[in-house]
């Protein structure tokens, strides 16, 4: 399934390794407080240094926004991953990161050593992607390992612009396992298998839901995009958020869902405002008759109770976009209700994909209960035969169910 190639497809004897890590870990006092990220980033960092390559470690930490704060240096990581490892990782201290101390350092490297540089970050080129800081990277290399989950949706010198320079990159064990993770729900998902989207835009999920369409029993559409739905259906949707474009699409999507079979729930009700804050007032109403001046922001009491039956017997769910705008705590309801549903299911894989439920959900505090978040914008994931905007990546696997694998 994984196209790119793997760590597993090479050895780096005598070869200098740039591995991108995802060591974003939350520091307190210059005390790492959780060190997951850390513990999952053994497996790569070990087979390289089985290998006998010179193994160089590079992460982002924070947002020192492209200058060195010394509160955000990489330096207890080193400290700590050596412990981990069981062998030394020299922290190539470095302001410019790539500069005199990390080439000093580099070229000292014997085999089988690792290094871990600066945070990639006090590096204002790195979040643009600029082609100086990509070439310095790649200019320490032989061979690029890309083991950041967490990061790999965006398009940064450290995990997208050094590949241009260094001619081997590979993924890590992390990287693979989680996008085989991700591949594999959706690809051979156990049955039955829910999808459900929100957000803002059709426009920005069609390929999805025409996808979602080909594999999944019960696809439930919420969020902002529901309006066109409405809209399409000859509904009064006020001044709710509409892509008037995609009323055909909309209606074609319909269509499709019956002709497979597929159940497709759209909200029943809405919580609707005459502002969009959370100071507004709001009401209930039914769906397609919302009055003018009026705007749909979240699903209601009843939809809610629609989605939750429907949802409670699936055994893969796959969720991308909140269902209302739940950034304002007055329309979060509907987006809390479903997190709960799904915190809730028993032995089904869940996999929460899109930076908004994502953070929904883990803002909630309901992360740990769910199989499988990725965060993570508009980048779409292909897997094999399946293109889906679940997006990206960072994985957490607590759930004790026996479907799950965990790591
Ligand atoms: P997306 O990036 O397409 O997943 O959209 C996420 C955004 O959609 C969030 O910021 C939500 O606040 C917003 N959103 C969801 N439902 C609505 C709605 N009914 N009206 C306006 N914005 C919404």
């Amino acid at each position: 399934m994984l196209n790119k190639k793997s760590v597993d497809d090479i050895n780096v004897k005598s070869q200098r390794v740039l591995v991108r890590c995802d060591f974003n870990v939350p520091l307190v006092d210059g005390k790492i407080t959780d060190e997951n990220r850390l513990v999952a980033a053994l497996p790569t960092i070990k087979k390289l240094i089985a290998d006998g390559g010179k193994v160089i470690l590079c992460s982002h930490l924070g947002k020192p926004k492209g200058e060195p704060k010394p509160e955000l240096s990489l330096a207890p990581v080193a400290v700590r991953l050596s412990e981990l490892l069981g062998q030394e990782v020299k922290f190539a201290a470095d302001p410019e990161v790539v500069g005199p101390n990390a080439r000093a350092a580099v070229a000292a490297m014997k085999d089988g050593d690792v290094i871990l540089l600066e945070n990639t970050r006090y590096r204002k080129e790195e979040t643009k992607n600029e082609d100086t800081f990509s070439q310095e990277l790649a200019s320490l290399a032989d061979v690029f390992v890309n083991d950041a989950f967490g990061t790999a949706h965006r398009a940064h010198c450290s995990n997208v612009g050094v590949t241009k320079y260094i001619k081997t990159a590979v993924v890590g064990y992390l990287m693979q396992k989680e996008i085989d993770f991700l591949g594999n729900a959706v690809d051979n998902p156990k049955r039955p298998f829910a999808a459900i989207l929100g957000g803002a835009k059709v426009s920005s999920k069609i390929s999805v839901i025409n996808n979602l369409l080909d594999k999944v029993d019960l696809l439930i559409i919420g969020g902002g995009m529901a309006y066109t739905f409405a809209k399409a259906q000859g509904g009064k949707i006020g001044t709710s958020l509409c892509e008037d474009d995609y009323l055909d699409y909309a209606l074609d999507m319909l269509k499709k869902a019956e002709e497979k079979g597929v159940k497709l729930l759209l909200p029943v009700d809405n919580v609707i405002a005459d502002a969009f804050s959370n100071d507004a007032n709001t009401q209930i109403v039914k769906t397609g008759e919302i009055p003018d001046g009026w705007q749909g922001l979240d699903i209601g009491p009843e939809t809610q109770k629609l989605f939750a039956d429907a949802l409670k017997d699936v055994k893969t769910v796959v969720w991308n976009g909140p269902m209302g705008a739940f950034e304002m705590p007055k329309f979060a309801d509907g987006t809390i209700a479903v997190a709960k549903v799904l915190a809730g299911l028993e032995d089904a894989i869940t996999v929460i994909g899109g930076g908004d439920s994502a953070s929904a959900v883990n803002n909630l505090g309901f992360g740990d209960k769910m199989s499988h978040i990725s965060t993570g914008g508009g980048a779409s994931l292909e897997c094999g035969a399946v293109s889906i905007l679940l997006v990206i990546i960072i994985l957490r696997l607590y759930k004790s169910n026996e479907s799950v694998k965990r790591y």
